[in-house]
């Protein structure tokens, strides 16, 4: 009998997996470590062979680009562009070819952080990455480094990671370093250091174990990777920090290799929810017809035909109630179009939306992933 595997990782819809530049770039080289990249990607290959989605976030672009420029450190904030300008072809390329051994298309998603604070671009990233995952592509993704106006910093692909495992709602984000775990105190420097294999909510005392801010306890440091857990807690996303030198690193946590868990308590699509629920206010409101408010109640999306009215003024990607005729609040969502948009297309059938706006937007004027419909 085939043992079916368990665990968070075997059971995770949709898996994201961070690569950190110390673990990709060989550091006198500046070369791609090609055979690693090989054996990650044959992991890869093996979950999406089980179903499952994965994404990459993928840092190293600096690391290699900067030798190829033949820059030496420190790089101004403009040199480590380019640098990742120049970099960043060569990991897509060895991306592409190493995925490709195993029958899979990659795609280069470059974002930047604040794409998931602006509503419509959040919006267009998610359906982009949605699109792909569906279409069984595996997306890279790396920071946006040439339009980046803050410096770059080692560390920052572990926050954008758990941005992106909001964003997408993922099941789990493994972030591989070359430190195992947490431990209660830097073990480069205490010997006494425990390891914490599970985390199930961030406490002082946790936040305190990753030391000061600059120490370089995990490259890109332990801090960032707190703050990645604390997305990820708050979006209902399982986390790992996990070694990541040995060949096929994610095979081997998945056979009980060490590395410390963060557990949250909700699943993704409820902490999505609360999310929409908690964090914005509504700017307008959707009136629906009776049928629209059935579909609703059973789970559907809201499509342009089941509205009757439109109130207030909001822009896409803006938090909405949602309302029957009789003014009963149902819940709020997040609009896939502006208030003025939503006017002109109520009431209307989805696929007359491109000859109504003179462009092919979303068929449902909120999505279901984007709404939440109250008891
Ligand atoms: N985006 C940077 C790069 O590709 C790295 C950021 C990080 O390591 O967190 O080089």
């Amino acid at each position: 009998m085939v043992k079916t595997k368990t665990g968070p990782i075997a059971e995770a819809k949709r898996l994201i997996v961070k690569i950190g530049s110390s673990l990709l770039v060989d550091e006198a080289s500046g070369l791609v470590r090609r055979t690693w990249l090989d054996s990650v990607c044959t992991d890869i290959a093996a979950c999406r062979k089980r179903g499952q989605e994965v994404i990459v976030v993928s840092s190293g672009a600096v690391a290699v680009g900067r030798r190829r420029l033949g820059l030496t450190p420190p790089l101004k904030l403009e040199e480590k562009q380019a640098a990742a300008a120049t970099g960043q072809i060569r990991l897509a390329h060895d991306y592409q070819e190493a995925l490709a051994h195993h029958g899979l298309s990659v795609a280069q998603v470059l974002l930047t952080l604040d794409d998931s604070d602006n509503r419509r671009r959040y919006l267009n990233a998610r359906a982009t990455l949605e699109t792909l995952l569906r279409l069984g592509a595996v997306p890279v993704i790396n920071e946006n480094d040439t339009v980046a106006t803050a410096e770059i910093r080692f560390g920052d692909n572990d926050r954008l990671a758990a941005r992106v495992a909001q964003m997408v709602s993922a099941d789990a984000l493994v972030l591989f370093s070359d430190i195992d775990g947490l431990y209660t105190a830097d073990p480069r420097k205490d010997k006494d250091a425990a390891f914490i294999p599970e985390v199930r909510e961030l406490t002082p005392e946790i936040e305190a174990m990753a030391g000061d801010p600059g120490s370089a306890y995990g490259s890109g440091g332990m801090v960032t990777k707190l703050v990645a857990a604390k997305i990820c807690l708050s979006a209902g996303c399982k986390m790992a920090i996990a070694r990541g030198q040995a060949m096929n690193p994610l095979a081997a946590i998945e056979a009980g290799g060490r590395c410390t868990w963060f557990l949250p308590s909700a699943e993704p699509r409820t902490a999505r929810k609360q999310w929409i629920y908690g964090a914005m206010s509504p700017t307008g409101a959707v009136i629906l017809d009776d049928g629209a408010v059935r579909a609703l109640r059973h789970g559907r999306s809201l499509l342009p035909a089941g509205v009757v009215a439109v109130e207030g003024s909001f822009e896409r990607g803006d938090c909405v109630l949602v309302q029957g005729k009789d003014g009963q609040i149902l819940g709020r969502g997040l609009s896939a179009y502006s208030a003025e948009d939503a006017r002109r297309i109520a009431g209307r059938q989805s696929a007359e939306i491109e000859q109504i706006l003179g462009f092919h937007g979303r068929d449902e004027l909120i999505h279901r992933d984007d709404l939440v419909v109250e008891g």
